[in-house]
């Protein structure tokens, strides 16, 4: 299988070397040549009785042929699936799909531990310091820190906006010793953003590293994203024989592109919702056809604080034309105000606690009215404790996993939004 650039102009590379380099050369992201449909209906029922690691396996394997790792792709799954991914069936309410009891709990943990698991398996350019580099605005950084932290040929450098997100999820990415260097960046995410950019743009860096992304148009990520919609509409055929729609909160649109690429498939699935937050490009997009990215707003599902979600250029290139793209999915914006509603009402109505992400797709979800729909969860509601617990008057329980996190010494380093500064840490670091 080869991969081709969203703008056609570059060559097509094999999966490794698309995940090595992020970006297409001509600016554009990889997309697969082709999606082969391998999953006809009478096979669901064996695919559906499958292990996770499994299907995941099943399902990577066209993506993989012919590339260096192919003869490792199972193991590969077996390290990066290794936590449980539960449809969690609510009393007189929907399915939901929870992504989020892996180490940092969030769904970002799927994507981060398989990309680690890949380049784990991947030599590192001689004389060169491999160095994953990545810009986050909450939960991203996180899950890149731990799928990382114990892998002996990278390092792991996070640029984070000083004080804009969660003291949980600050914790979350400058606990994990001398591999992790946390960066909290006098600045916005934007900010953060420019400086990876910059960075990977910068020929003298690259002389001393192998620089890695792990940002959301990295195929590394989506495309182990893609077997969550697979499993869960596997799971949901059996019991409803019929298809799924999936409601998916959405910042850079990640998550929802994998799902419409699982669809692509041929797996049970029918139409996807984006909820997004108040930041609404994609919303208005889907109103006016005209796309217009706009400025990130701070809202209370900061993990979905995205002005121009990066993965629009792959939505598009699927569906070049509006009308079709309103067909396949639906979208709609949700304020700050019906956030914390959607979080206090999903409890009163299903003793279900959720995170203000996950709160803008059950918001959807109560209003559209599906017939199979399945709610997607991305982020445990404990990692946001300090919005969820005054909305309910207790605290969400803590999973084990971040429980262990808090109790490590944190380390992190101040910077200003400058990237020379940026790269002079980098070089001492080395
Ligand atoms: C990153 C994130 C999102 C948005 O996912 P995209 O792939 O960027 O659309 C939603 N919820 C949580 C909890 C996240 O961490």
């Amino acid at each position: 299988m080869k991969f081709i650039s969203t703008r056609k102009k570059d060559q097509a590379s094999d999966v490794i070397d698309a995940i090595l380099s992020g970006l297409a050369d001509d600016g554009g992201l990889y997309i697969p040549e082709y999606f082969p449909n391998l999953y006809l209906n009478e096979d669901l029922k064996i695919l559906s009785a499958l292990s996770y690691p499994k299907l995941a396996e099943k399902i990577l394997a066209p993506f993989f042929s012919d590339s260096s790792l192919e003869k490792d792709l199972g193991t590969i799954c077996t390290e990066a699936f290794h936590f449980p991914i539960p449809i969690h069936r609510l009393k007189n309410g929907p399915a939901v799909l929870e992504l989020y009891h892996g180490p940092t709990c969030a769904f970002k943990d799927v994507g981060a531990r398989f990309l680690s698991a890949v380049l784990s398996r991947n030599p590192v350019p001689q004389k060169k310091q491999r160095l994953v580099l990545v810009a986050t605005s909450g939960d991203t950084g996180g899950a890149v820190a731990a799928a990382f932290a114990e892998r002996k040929n990278a390092k792991v450098v996070i640029l984070y906006p000083k004080g804009k997100i969660s003291m949980r999820q600050e914790q979350q990415l400058t606990c994990w010793g001398p591999q992790v260097l946390a960066l909290a960046v006098d600045g916005v995410f934007d900010d953060c953003q420019r400086m990876v950019k910059e960075s990977f743009a910068e020929n003298s860096l690259r002389e001393n590293f192998d620089l890695i992304s792990a940002n959301s148009i990295s195929l590394g990520r989506l495309l182990p994203q893609m077997t969550y919609y697979a499993y869960a509409s596997l799971q949901n055929w059996i019991l409803t024989k019929s298809k799924s729609d999936f409601i998916v909160p959405t910042g850079n649109l990640g998550n929802a592109v994998a799902g419409l690429w699982a669809k692509q498939l041929g797996f049970p699935i029918g139409r996807i919702f984006f909820a997004q937050n108040a930041n609404h490009a994609i919303d208005s997009y889907f109103r006016t056809g005209v796309w217009q990215p706009q400025k990130t707003i701070a809202t209370l599902a900061n993990a979905m604080d995205v002005g121009a979600p990066s993965n629009f250029e792959r939505l598009k290139d699927m569906f070049p034309d509006l009308k079709e793209l309103k067909s396949t999915c639906g979208s709609l914006s949700v304020s700050d105000e019906e956030i914390r509603n959607s979080i206090i009402e999903t409890y009163k109505k299903y003793s279900y606690v959720i995170c203000p992400h996950t709160a803008t797709a059950f918001y959807l979800f109560e209003q559209l009215k599906l017939s199979n729909p399945i709610v997607v969860a991305t982020a445990s509601a404990a990692k946001f404790n300090d919005i969820v617990a005054p909305l309910l008057g207790f605290e969400p329980e803590v999973p084990v996993a971040l429980a262990q996190l808090m109790t490590l010494p944190s380390k992190k380093v101040e910077i200003t939004r400058t990237t020379h500064e940026l790269w002079a840490l980098l070089k001492k670091w080395n």
